[in-house]
């Protein structure tokens, strides 16, 4: 922790400000780090662009090897990552050291990932070749529920495919990205690979800069139309990954002892703060009553606190923002259903809430139609399935969703008429490197993950010979 630094053309510089990391869990400063100033990403962005042609020439093997170094030293310091991650987010240590070895697994995967030229024709008239060239600098944009993770999701693949880049955290969670700086400080080339932090002050600058060839965001749609908008000026390519509103359909057959606490779990994940968490579950008439029950039950019995505490599941909201559109929506939650568990913030420095779940309320209410990102889980009764259908893809959100039923061939069937970009059966909240990732509708541009993911990082440019 100590020396945190802004990693810009190979070194670690102090900030021209400062920047208080605030602790969600007590209100107390957890740690001051460098903010960084117009100037410096300026001087982010040259670095990367002055290291672009010299990183594009690295065979990949030494791309991939420098790569591979940095997912060791995540491994290296797993135990420092997490304990300072559940300091700058809030999240429980368990959730924490996952998010620490998903990072270390992707990163792994990004490494392993060769995107060599594909023959698309080779006949008498022609042989005809795609390559997948670097674009330029990238830029990483990461946002506050899962920083480190993220952050890696967009740096790890940049930088394999030749690519140099600037990553940039959220304000609030800046500590573990900037750990990452200074392993990744002793591995890369000068300027392959910049951090940089700021005030919620930079995005602008660093979306619009006529040398960035690429942005990939995650963060809210309201950010990403901005990012878009900036990006226009050069039509820079953009990969956005946004907000989620993921409706989960529980079928008439479904038994709900046996799929009541996994529901809760992909719902009340990292405080309900997951882009792909469960936020709405429409539940058949057949169920509700049940379903309720236990959801109710289940949810008094997590143990909210200090995600360094021993045995807590539910750590505070992020930030005080969070906290206040969480107290908002309970308030909805009061006013257009009936509040079953929870509903309460414990008096606490901290940011929070317990687990809360809201039976007999109806779309048409903020807190089924609009991105909750808290532990405040509504559910919905339906009678017919192209109702539930109809109100589940009614939304201008389209990440995730869920079907819940034994008759697998059913689920599909109705996962195939729910637009989203991921569909699970019998569980929510599942992702991995390999699998592509992706919003449809408001929910984001492009893929990430898998093989397509780490396409999007390059230039697809054809090569056609003529044989006569
Ligand atoms: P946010 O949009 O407020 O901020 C995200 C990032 O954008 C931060 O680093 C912020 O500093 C930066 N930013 C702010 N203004 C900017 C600008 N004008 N140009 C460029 N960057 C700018 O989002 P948040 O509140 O940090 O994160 C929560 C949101 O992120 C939720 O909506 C959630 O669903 C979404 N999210 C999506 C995914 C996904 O993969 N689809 C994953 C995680 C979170």
């Amino acid at each position: 922790m100590e020396n945190l630094g802004l990693l810009i053309n190979g070194e670690l510089v102090p900030g021209e400000a400062k920047l208080d990391v605030i602790n969600p869990a007590t209100g107390q400063l957890f740690v001051s780090v460098p903010a960084a100033s117009s100037a410096q990403a300026e001087r982010a962005i040259a670095a990367a662009k002055a290291a672009f042609p010299g990183w594009r020439a690295t065979p990949a093997g030494e791309r991939q090897r420098c790569v591979r170094a940095l997912a060791d030293e995540v491994k290296a310091h797993a135990s420092e990552l997490a304990r300072a991650l559940v300091q700058e987010q809030g999240k429980p240590l368990q959730e924490a050291t996952s998010e620490v070895l998903y990072t270390e697994l992707f990163l792994r995967y990004f490494a392993n990932s060769r995107l060599d030229p594909e023959r698309v024709r080779d006949d008498a008239g022609y042989e005809i070749e795609v390559l997948y060239k670097p674009l330029g600098v990238v830029i990483g944009i990461a946002p506050w529920n899962l920083p480190l993770l993220i952050g890696c999701n967009k740096i790890g693949p940049a930088v394999v495919t030749g690519n140099t880049a600037v990553l940039k955290p959220a304000p609030t969670t800046p500590v573990t990205t900037l750990m990452l700086a200074q392993y990744a400080q002793k591995i890369f080339p000068p300027g392959v690979l910049n951090v940089i932090t700021d005030r919620n002050n930079l995005g602008g600058l660093l979306t619009s800069h006529p040398d960035v060839a690429k942005v990939s965001f995650t963060g809210s749609t309201a950010t990403g139309r901005k990012v878009a908008a900036s990006a226009s000026n050069s039509l820079k390519r953009l990969t956005l990954e946004l907000g989620g509103n993921d409706a989960g359909i529980v079928l008439p057959d479904a038994k709900v002892s046996d799929i009541a606490a996994k529901i809760l779990g992909g719902a009340f994940m990292n405080c309900g703060q997951v882009c792909i968490a469960l936020k709405r579950l429409y539940v058949h008439e057949s169920l509700y009553e049940e379903m309720c029950g236990r959801l109710a039950e289940l949810a008094e019995q997590m143990i909210v606190g200090n995600g360094l505490e021993q045995g807590v599941q539910i750590g505070p909201l992020q930030n005080s923002m969070q906290m206040d559109k969480a107290r908002h929506y309970l308030e909805v939650g009061r006013r257009d259903g009936r509040i079953i568990a929870g509903g309460i913030c414990p008096p606490s420095h901290g940011n929070f809430v317990r687990p809360t779940i809201v039976r007999d309320i109806e779309d048409g209410s903020e807190l089924v139609d609009q991105e909750q990102f808290a532990p405040i889980l509504p559910v919905i009764k339906y009678s017919k399935i192209d109702e539930a259908i109809e109100r589940a893809n009614r939304s201008e959100y389209g990440l995730g969703g869920s079907v819940w039923s034994p008759d697998v061939n059913r689920a599909k069937t109705i996962a195939a008429r729910l637009d989203s970009g991921t569909i699970w059966i019998n569980h929510h909240l599942h992702f991995g490197p390999d699998i592509p990732f992706c919003g449809a509708k408001q929910s984001g541009l492009g893929v990430e993950f898998g093989q397509a993911g780490v396409a999007e990082f390059t230039q697809r440019s054809v090569v056609s010979m003529a044989k006569t």
